[in-house]
């Protein structure tokens, strides 16, 4: 009995009896076969009902169970069909598993915890499975959390945004709240039908209660709140209002570029071929000073800027009125307001095409950013959130389909992951 103690605490199979252990000399792996203990067994697998005995099913199955030492561990047991009364014949649930998982929840929580905590190599090493594999532990764990935490109760301010990925070709809508600094939801798509079903989880009674809601200015977004969150006032983000200028400030540098002197293919030589010389090449290898924010800079990058600030002034111009916004938008209240306008009457002179067509776009949307300015939101929140997601679209990258995706972030950014197997969460 005391081995079966052992064993039990070992490999998270609570609620079940070890019958024996062998090592399994083809597989390399221990194999400990058990069974349900009587209270939990002929249960639906999906829904958990006590249901009549149907079948054998397929006989003996074995699910992959946290390693001993450095050896792989498989749990084994007959996996029975039970008929259950809504889903009919189904396999019966096992208390060390997710229904239809091929991993006891022991593992499955420890490889989730691995992909929100570490790189991508070190979970597939570490635990000796396909990365697709990842994607579909991490899509169950999450399904098991979202059916057991509410996470749209008692928001009053939100964010709403769009992020591309796959490069560019797919989006989701995700949804901050900015009061606690959490995602609290996730859907493919960027269009009225994603935004709808996320007011359709939320229930008019509390939408009712949502007080802020900042988002980039989009048509789609802007018309489904004015429908759904009828207290709602709608604000710019600063990250967003900073953005419109980062790209203007593109258009910019790109005219810089075709103006500039090397940027032409003809050196021949192989090793410089393709390559832009001169003028054009400091033009290019600045991109990253012109994007960044000064505090931010490092010393080659200030020297590119220098370079700028003497070779091209329209550039450098350009430079400065995408500053001067960022600096702008960052202040609150009545400061804000009296910057933005000292800021519009620059860059309706400015003689920069994209600068001007900046202004328009932002006396377009003057009540929402000034709303931004009245209502205190921090710029952090999105620009760090948006910065997080972005760097897990690419670790996603493999998984099959949007679903782990979405998991994977609702894990790392949602404030519900699971901790690992034998550790208490710290709030316990
Ligand atoms: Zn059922």
């Amino acid at each position: 009995m005391r081995k079966n103690r052992v064993l039990r605490a070992a490999f998270g199979l609570e609620n079940a009896v070890v019958e024996g252990a062998d090592f399994d000399e083809l597989a390399g792996a221990v194999v400990v076969s058990v069974r349900p203990v009587a209270r939990v067994r002929n249960r639906c697998g999906r829904c958990g009902r006590r249901s009549p005995r149907y079948d054998r099913g397929e006989g003996r199955r074995r699910w992959r169970a946290l390693d001993l030492g450095a050896t792989k561990v498989f749990v084994e047991a007959d996996a029975p069909r039970v008929r259950c009364g809504v889903h009919g014949p189904t396999v019966a649930q096992v208390p060390w598993a997710r229904h239809d998982a091929g991993h006891t929840r022991d593992f499955d929580d420890h490889a989730a915890w691995l992909a929100v905590h570490t790189s991508k190599s070190a979970v597939v090493e570490l635990l000796r499975i396909a990365w697709r594999t990842v994607g579909a532990i991490v899509a169950r764990v999450g399904a098991d959390i979202e059916a057991a935490v509410d996470r749209l109760d008692g928001l009053r301010r939100i964010g709403i945004d769009e992020i591309s990925y796959k490069r560019g070709y797919r989006y989701l809508t995700v949804v901050v709240d900015h009061d606690t600094g959490r995602l609290v939801w996730a859907a493919p798509g960027r269009d009225e039908t994603t935004l709808h079903t996320f007011f359709d989880q939320l229930g008019p009674e509390r939408a009712a209660l949502i007080t802020d809601v900042s988002a980039d200015m989009a048509d789609w977004i802007a018309k489904v709140v004015a429908a759904r969150a009828p207290n709602a006032v709608r604000c710019a983000d600063p990250f967003h209002v900073v953005s419109w200028a980062i790209k203007a400030l593109d258009v910019e540098r790109n005219r810089a570029w075709n103006q500039a002197s090397g940027r032409r293919r003809i050196d021949t030589a192989a090793r410089t071929q393709g390559k832009a010389l001169g003028n054009a090449r400091q033009i290019k290898r600045s991109r990253y000073a012109l994007w960044k924010n000064p505090e931010d800079l490092t010393a080659t990058q200030h020297h590119q800027l220098e370079w700028i600030a003497k070779t091209d002034p329209r550039l450098w111009r350009a430079y400065l009125l995408k500053e001067g916004l960022r600096y702008a938008v960052n202040f609150k209240g009545d400061e804000g307001k009296e910057a933005l306008d000292r800021w519009l009457s620059w860059a309706r002179r400015c003689r920069i095409p994209a600068f001007v067509e900046l202004a328009r776009k932002i006396v377009d949307h003057r009540a929402a950013i000034e709303a931004m300015m009245d209502s205190g939101l921090s710029n952090g929140l999105i620009e760090s959130t948006n910065a997080k997601i972005r760097l897990l679209t690419r670790i996603a990258f493999g998984f099959h389909g949007p679903k782990p995706l979405i998991a994977l972030i609702m894990l790392a950014l949602g404030g519900h992951c699971p901790p690992l197997p034998g550790r208490k969460r710290p709030t316990d």
